[in-house]
């Protein structure tokens, strides 16, 4: 791809690790769970402890919203930040959300631990600019109608400006489908690991807007070498302000996080195993274990959902 001086991978193939806190965006298979907008105190830190439950990595939730329609709910601003870092204190979850304006960046920045780019502002060059300059990490979602290029060049706007801490997101795009809200576009994962070293995530709430889809769609993102999940959860999704046909509730995403690990043991052994029946072995996790730690070499997108 032309014109990819800093995110084009890398000869040595080596993969960028993004730390946040720990977290390890490009090494651990991170989830970010979290309701669509912060709506309330109560439902930001029960969703916040609930999903922390359950295993997630990250909290997610919009402050500002880039809704479709001016007189849609719109997001709470500061004083959703100020629930976010709340909900971070009592949970030790670090923050991932929305920044849309670049009057916005540095003060958003105060109190997210990574600044989303969302998929309608993905071409915004100055915000893109803007987050450069402000050195955060920058999870950059695809926009619905860009292509593998485009995106890449959006991110390469960040790393121009000399912040390499950039994680990219696939979100789905717009087709002739309508079925599903966006074309969740899974080919992205491969795509994005032989062209760049960037971490890949995968939204699949947005990416299909149709709640019984996310479950499988995790799976089939994790095996197909995705660097985690994004993932909208809410503690009642039919009372949500926003997206409340897509969200999980605390039970399904429970659900979800035990069949991640399942997964991701499965995977781990389809890697290294000869493929036979006969390389099962009694102890599953220790054969998990075991397999991802070989396998943390060859393939560093991998590891646990612990
Ligand atoms: C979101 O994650 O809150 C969001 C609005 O997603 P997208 O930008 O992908 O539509
Ligand atoms: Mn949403």
């Amino acid at each position: 791809m032309k014109n990819l001086k800093l995110v084009a991978a890398r000869p040595d193939s080596s993969r960028s690790v993004i730390d946040v806190l720990g977290v390890k965006f490009g090494k651990d298979f991170v989830v970010i769970a979290g309701p669509c907008s912060v709506e309330t105190e109560k439902q930001t830190i029960e969703t916040a402890i609930a999903v922390k439950k359950a295993g997630a990595h990250m909290l997610r939730g919009g402050a500002f919203k880039p809704r479709t329609s001016p007189y849609a709910f719109q997001g709470l601003g500061l004083k959703g930040l100020k629930l976010l870092d709340k909900a971070k204190k009592e949970t030790g979850l670090p923050i991932v959300t929305e920044v849309v304006d670049t009057r916005d960046v540095s003060w958003v920045g105060e109190y997210a631990d990574v600044l989303q780019i969302g998929a309608r502002n993905m071409q915004n060059f100055s915000l893109l600019r803007e987050a450069g300059k402000s050195g955060k990490p920058i999870l950059l979602k695809r926009g619905m109608y860009s292509t593998l290029e485009e995106w890449l060049n959006c991110a390469e706007y960040i790393l121009a400006e000399g912040n390499p801490n950039v994680i990219l997101c696939e979100r789905g795009i717009r087709t002739f489908e309508t079925y599903t809200r966006n074309t969740l576009d899974l080919s992205m994962v491969p795509a994005v690991l032989k062209e760049s070293h960037l971490p890949i995530l995968v939204d699949p709430s947005h990416g299909t807007g149709i709640l019984s889809m996310i479950e499988p769609m995790s799976l089939a993102a994790m095996i197909a070498g995705a660097n985690g999940l994004e993932i909208e959860v809410h503690i009642d999704p039919p009372s949500a302000l926003s997206d409340k046909d897509q969200q999980l509730n605390v039970a399904q995403f429970e659900k979800l996080m035990k069949k991640l690990e399942k997964t991701r043991i499965f995977y781990a052994n389809l890697m290294t195993g000869d493929g036979s029946d006969e390389a099962s072995v009694a102890n599953e996790a220790d054969a998990g274990q075991a397999a991802s730690e070989s396998l943390r070499e060859s393939s560093p997108f991998i590891d646990a959902v612990d």
